[in-house]
């Protein structure tokens, strides 16, 4: 007998401590019933605190990965992490074009511990080469302010975004909605003891595995923040520094 299930593919930068990154995508992914296909598009050093160097996958090894596997899977939604630098993003739009699947873009620009991963002029390109195939950008507050707002990333092309309030201040998380020709929608959450590592990868991961298995947009948002919340209030701490989601219960 056969069986389906759901397919996301990730591409994603490889964290070693496994609280964000490739890791965060195939945990989410398993925890909400979708298989992940992983393409790593960096290596990192780093610990449970910040990050010290990011290495690039070389683009053109994106390319043949993305190929074969566009030749064989089915695939019913992409989520999009770390990337390793403006060089990658022709190839990946290309994919993005062929397979006309959902898509959450997780712009990571710079890590909780304060690190920069991205070059400067790698926000304007995400916009331009990006925005337009995707469909649910999941910047948090200051990745929103650094692409130029919600309204400049709707105006890139982007259909909905999500900016998330888990790095501004406040008793409550504030998650807001944005879509073209639609009131922003505000999200409550009460905030947990953090700052957690791998919670930003772990909602896009969600929402992206959420479209996968068919959910509209709304539905799929109300439902990956939740399950977020509820891996957040599980979060443990497996080094010294911040502690990560806990997708399993
Ligand atoms: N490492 C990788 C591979 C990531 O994808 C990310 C964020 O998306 C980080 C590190 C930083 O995660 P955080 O900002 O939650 O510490």
């Amino acid at each position: 007998m056969t069986h389906s299930r759901p397919t996301l593919l990730c591409l994603s930068g490889h964290d070693p401590g496994g609280g964000a990154g490739v890791q965060a995508d195939i945990e989410t992914a398993v925890a909400l019933g979708v298989h992940a296909l992983t393409v790593v598009t960096a290596l990192t050093v780093q610990d449970s605190s910040d990050v010290r160097e990011v290495e690039p996958v070389p683009a053109d090894l994106i390319a043949r990965q993305l190929d074969v596997m566009l030749a064989d899977f089915r695939i019913d939604a992409v989520k999009l992490g770390l990337l390793g630098g403006a060089g990658q993003l022709a190839v990946i739009r290309a994919a993005l074009d062929r397979l006309r699947v959902p898509v959450v873009l997780d712009p990571v620009l710079r890590a909780g511990g304060g690190s920069d991963l991205v070059a400067a002029d790698f926000p304007a390109a995400l916009l331009r080469e990006l925005a337009p195939a995707v469909t649910v950008m999941t910047p948090n507050a200051a990745e929103a302010r650094r692409l130029g707002g919600a309204e400049a990333v709707l105006a890139a092309g982007a259909e909905h975004v999500l900016v998330t309030g888990g790095d501004e201040p406040g008793e409550r998380v504030v998650n807001v909605h944005h879509r073209r020709g639609a009131p922003p929608q505000r999200h409550e959450w009460p905030r947990l003891p953090g700052p957690f590592h791998g919670a930003g990868c772990t909602l896009a991961s969600a929402v992206a595995a959420k479209l996968a298995r068919g959910l509209a947009v709304e539905a799929a948002l109300t439902e990956a923040q939740a399950w977020t919340h509820a891996s957040l209030a599980r979060g443990f701490a497996p080094g010294r520094g911040r502690p990560i989601p806990g997708r399993f219960a």
